[in-house]
C-alpha cells in the first residue's frame, strides 16, 4: 500500500513521510503529482504510532453495558473525525486500506478493531474523568450555572492545569507589523483613528472575553468578518479602522483545537479526546453571536476562561497577549480579543456605506 505526505495531515506523522525523500511521479492513493511516497511494503516508521493510539479503544463487544451508544464509532471514523489524521479528500476505504495495511500485525490478532464498532473506556469513567478532564464534572452546562448563579470568582468546575497545558499545544505568535481591523457603526463622516480603539475603562461593558471595567480590544482579520461582527444595518455607516501589531506577540488559538496531533509531545491520547471536545466548546462559546434576549450573564464563563489564559505567565511576565476564535457569524472568519490594546494602533479608517443584507432563514 502507498500513500503520500498529501493524504496525511497530522502535523506529527507528516515531516516523517516527507523525511524519507521517496518521491515519485503520483501518490496513488490521493493522485497528487511528485508525491513524497510512503510504502507499508518498505517503511514501517508510521506503525508504532497507530499501534499506541489504537492501544486506548476498545472494541464493542467488551465494552461496559453502560458505555453511550454514541460514543462507539468505526475506526475509520475516529481517526477522521475525531483525530483529523487524514486528507479529508481520501474516502473511507481509501483510509481503512491505509490503516489496515499500516498496523497488519495488529489486523491479525485484533480484526474487531478495524471491522467492529470500537470506544474509549475512559469517556464514561467517572473517576477517569474526575483527575483527567478540563471539566472536572464534564459539564460545560454544570460550569456555567455554577459561574452564573452561585459563585463567580472561585469555581472548582474548571482543571486549570490542564487548561494552562492545552493553551501551549495551541499557542500562535503574530509579528510585529500584522494588520487587523476594529469597526464601529459611524456617521457618514467617520471616526478619527484617535477614537477607534477600545474604549477607556471607565466605560468598558462586558464582552465575551472581558468583563465590565477591564479593557479588550476585539479585532476581525478582514473587512466582511468586521462588519458581520458589528451587525451593521441596512444603511448604516461603518468606520472600519485598520490595526497594526507594534510588536511580536503569543496568542492563544482556539480554532486550531481540531489540529493538535495526538502524537504531539506531552500529549495523552484518552486526556486529548476528553479534552478536544471542551476546547472546541470553548471556541464556540467565546464566538457564539448573541441575541437580543441574552443577558451580560452570559458572557460570564467565557469571561472567566478568557480571565484565567490573562493570568498566565512566563517568567513574570504574561504569556498570551490573547485569545483567536472562530467567527460564527461569518464562518470563514477569525477573531481575535486582544488583552492588551496598546499592542495595536490605528493607523487608518474607512467608512462604509451598508447596501445590501442577506437574511438566513430557518422554519422552527
Ligand atoms: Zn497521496
Amino acid at each position: 500500500m502507498k500513500f503520500c505526505s498529501h493524504c496525511i495531515v497530522d502535523g506529527e506523522l507528516q515531516p516523517i513521510i516527507e523525511g524519507l525523500g521517496q518521491v515519485e511521479s503520483f501518490c496513488p492513493t490521493c493522485g497528487k503529482r511528485k508525491a513524497l511516497i510512503y510504502d507499508t511494503d518498505v517503511h514501517s516508521e508510521l506503525t508504532e504510532y497507530f499501534e499506541q493510539l489504537l492501544e486506548i479503544y476498545t472494541p464493542e463487544s467488551m465494552l461496559p453495558a453502560d458505555f453511550p451508544d454514541e460514543e462507539k464509532n468505526l475506526l475509520v471514523t475516529e481517526l477522521t473525525d475525531r483525530w483529523h489524521i487524514f486528507n479529508n479528500k481520501l474516502n473511507s476505504t481509501d483510509v481503512y486500506r491505509i490503516i489496515r495495511a499500516l498496523c497488519a500485525e495488529k489486523y491479525t490478532s485484533m480484526p474487531s478493531l478495524f471491522d467492529a464498532r470500537i470506544g474509549i473506556a475512559e469517556l464514561n469513567d467517572k473517576e477517569y474523568l474526575k483527575d483527567h478532564s478540563l471539566l472536572r464534572s464534564n459539564s460545560w452546562d454544570d460550569f456555567v450555572k455554577f459561574v452564573k448563579n452561585h459563585n463567580r470568582f472561585h469555581s472548582n468546575h474548571i482543571e486549570l492545569t490542564i487548561l494552562n497545558r492545552y493553551c501551549s499545544f495551541i499557542r500562535k505568535v503574530y509579528k510585529k507589523g500584522s494588520i487587523f481591523f476594529r469597526g464601529r457603526i459611524s456617521s457618514e463622516d467617520g471616526f478619527p483613528v484617535e477614537e477607534m480603539g477600545a474604549p477607556p475603562s471607565d466605560k468598558v461593558t462586558a464582552g465575551r472575553a472581558n468583563s465590565a471595567g477591564i479593557s479588550c480590544l476585539y479585532l476581525a482579520n478582514d473587512l466582511d468578518t468586521t462588519i458581520h461582527e458589528i451587525r451593521a444595518g441596512i444603511f448604516d455607516y461603518v468606520s472600519v479602522g485598520r490595526f497594526e501589531l507594534t510588536q511580536d506577540i503569543v496568542v492563544v488559538d482556539l480554532k486550531a483545537i481540531d489540529h493538535i496531533s495526538p502524537f504531539i509531545d506531552g500529549c495523552d491520547f484518552v486526556e486529548h479526546a476528553i479534552n478536544k471536545e471542551h476546547l472546541k466548546r470553548i471556541n464556540l462559546e467565546i464566538g457564539r453571536a448573541l441575541r437580543r434576549s441574552d443577558s451580560v450573564l452570559d458572557y460570564i464563563p467565557t469571561q472567566y476562561i478568557a480571565d484565567f489564559i490573562k493570568s498566565i505567565l512566563h517568567e513574570g511576565e504574561p504569556e498570551y497577549a490573547g485569545i483567536e476564535y472562530n467567527s460564527t457569524i461569518n464562518l470563514t472568519g477569525q477573531n481575535l480579543a486582544i488583552f492588551y490594546p496598546d499592542l495595536f494602533v490605528c493607523t487608518d479608517v474607512e467608512v462604509y456605506h451598508i447596501k445590501e443584507l442577506e437574511y438566513e432563514k430557518e422554519r422552527l
